[in-house]
């Protein structure tokens, strides 16, 4: 039912603004001078934030029958990031200022300087690059010293002494709960490979240089799957999504600086372009998903990891990109990580994680062949980018989210608000729908401003109760995205409201009076 139209563009800082204005997103500890890359959700926000990770739930954890979910701790044991590789290994590359002690992310600062790719640079070449371009620091214009990592684990104390042994780390990531509680879950669910292990939950990173707002914090949260195979298992899902079309850009395509190109997932596999049918697979799922949810096609890529960029233990990878207004950026990524976590785990913690597999009657490893992880509110912005729409006609913003998304479903009206009988019919229409739909009631201004303003916070559903209402025992409804209404009797409103929820067209349910 999102009826898109030709977009007004609109800046990060724009969306920022917007956000904060109309209660969706707020810095955190604004009172006190805000904390960079931390913010808190509003009233909005954490309507959509919550139907955003419903939905995914849903596609990814109860419609999938063979995968199931987990929600691990966010502190967790040193020894166990120690296995990960988090504690030696994650980390950025940092260039500081000799004299004004500014530090900025090295590959960030060179791309923006340089506006060349630096996907995968050490700190040998960030210093070689700096050094070469004679690059200085944008606050004072000086030198930066030499590049160096920096950890972006956060660490804390347990307990009442601080010494070494009662560290402990906010976790960097999901996916390393869901390695540690393996065997667990396995045991419990009774899983037969292939299978998933799914997780949502709070990641803390101690970013550099967070910024352009939702994409980049220091405290997000991540919707993450770890998919298990036999190594060189099959792909049973492929046919699924053979005739998905999506734009894709090859590591070839990158070398050769060519554009992106669309195709659909049987080409990229006969091509050899996708060389894993569980790659195609997934980067077609979670494309579908974000579509199905209202977000544009075109504007999302696949886009091939180069080898400078691969992991040594992965032996190929792919992220699925949005065109955000500041460029294509990565929105998730599809990595094939072999059995190297369950294997670090089995050295580190010297406990048998390998599996009984029944069909060869041997024990094995499995692979995880696929690990998609979305950030929360990376896929927050996209819906709010695609959504936002400034309508000239109307003079006002009409956010086009997907009705599962939108915050409120159905706003409720009485006429006006002087006259009783409308004000308590309205008001036992909205105690009724109440139970079912996330509701507003407003009595406040004309009733063009209601309209306008639930427009703009992406309310798909207006009612009105009018004079006619009293007589009738019915009520306009109204579609957010063409303003055209239709009256409807009471009684049928949950059933009507339901079905338009999931998409059916307002004409189905009787004759336009606009
Ligand atoms: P980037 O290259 O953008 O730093 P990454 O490759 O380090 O991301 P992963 O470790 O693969 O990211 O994390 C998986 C997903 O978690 C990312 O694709 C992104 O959607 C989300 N994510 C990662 N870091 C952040 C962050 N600082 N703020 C918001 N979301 C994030």
């Amino acid at each position: 039912m999102v009826t898109k139209t030709e977009k007004t563009p609109i800046s990060i800082d724009e969306m920022a603004a917007f956000c904060r204005k109309r209660g969706f997103v707020y810095p955190s500890s604004e009172l006190y001078g805000s904390l960079a890359g931390i913010f808190d959700y509003g009233p909005l926000g954490v309507e959509l934030k919550n139907n955003i990770k419903k939905e995914w739930w849903k596609t990814h954890v109860q419609q999938k029958e063979e995968i199931v979910g987990i929600d691990g701790a966010i502190i967790s044991h040193q020894k166990l990031w120690e296995a990960s590789g988090h504690l030696s290994g994650f980390s950025d590359v940092i260039l500081e200022c000799k004299k004004c002690k500014e530090k900025v992310r090295g590959d960030v600062f060179i791309e923006d300087q340089l506006k060349i790719s630096t996907e995968g640079l050490d700190v040998k070449e960030i210093n070689k690059i700096t050094k070469e371009n004679k690059l200085k620091c944008l606050k004072c214009g000086n030198d930066f010293k030499e590049a160096s990592d920096f950890n972006l684990m956060f660490p804390v104390h347990l307990g009442a002494n601080k010494d070494k042994t009662s560290i402990a780390y906010l976790r960097g990531e999901t996916a390393q709960l869901i390695f540690a509680n393996f065997k667990k879950v396995v045991e419990n669910s009774r899983l037969k490979l292939p299978f998933g292990i799914a997780q949502i939950g709070k990641a803390f990173r101690n970013e550099i240089a967070p910024r352009n707002f939702l994409f980049r914090c220091r405290e997000f949260e991540q919707m993450e799957i770890e998919y298990f195979i036999r190594p060189d298992e099959k792909c049973p899902f492929i046919n699924e999504v053979l005739n998905h079309k999506i734009r894709i850009y090859s590591t070839e395509m990158q070398k050769h600086n060519k554009e992106d190109k669309e195709m659909t997932i049987k080409q990229a596999l006969n091509k050899k372009i996708i060389k894993n049918e569980w790659h195609g697979y997934w980067l077609a799922h979670e494309h579908k998903w974000f579509i199905n949810l209202g977000a544009t096609s075109e504007n999302f890529r696949i886009r091939q990891h180069t080898k400078e960029e691969l992991s040594h233990y992965s032996s190929d990878c792919w992220d699925l990109e949005y065109k955000f207004p500041f460029g294509f950026k990565e929105l998730q990524g599809i990595a094939d990580r072999s059995d190297y976590d369950l294997k670090q785990h089995i050295k580190h913690s010297n406990q048998d994680l390998s599996l009984f597999d029944e069909k060869t009657g041997k024990k094995l490893i499995p692979h995880v062949v696929a690990e998609p992880s979305l950030g929360v509110s990376r896929a927050f912005l996209v819906f709010m980018f695609d959504a936002y729409d400034y309508d000239a006609k109307r003079d006002n913003v009409v956010l086009k989210l997907h009705p599962k998304l939108s915050p409120l479903k159905v706003a409720i009206f009485p006429l006006v608000k002087n006259k009783p009988p409308l004000v308590k019919n309205a008001r036992e229409v909205y105690d009724s729908l109440k139970e079912e739909f996330n509701c507003l009631y407003d009595e406040t201004g004309s009733i063009g401003k209601r309209y306008a303003r639930q427009d703009e916070i992406g309310t798909p559903f207006n009612i009105t109760i009018d004079f006619d209402s009293l007589k009738k025992k019915d009520v306009t409804i109204r579609n957010r995205d063409t303003t055209k209404q239709i009256r409807i009797k009471i009684k049928d409103l949950k059933e009507v409201i339901k079905q338009l929820l999931e998409g059916e067209n307002l004409s189905k349910f009787g004759k336009y009076i606009n």
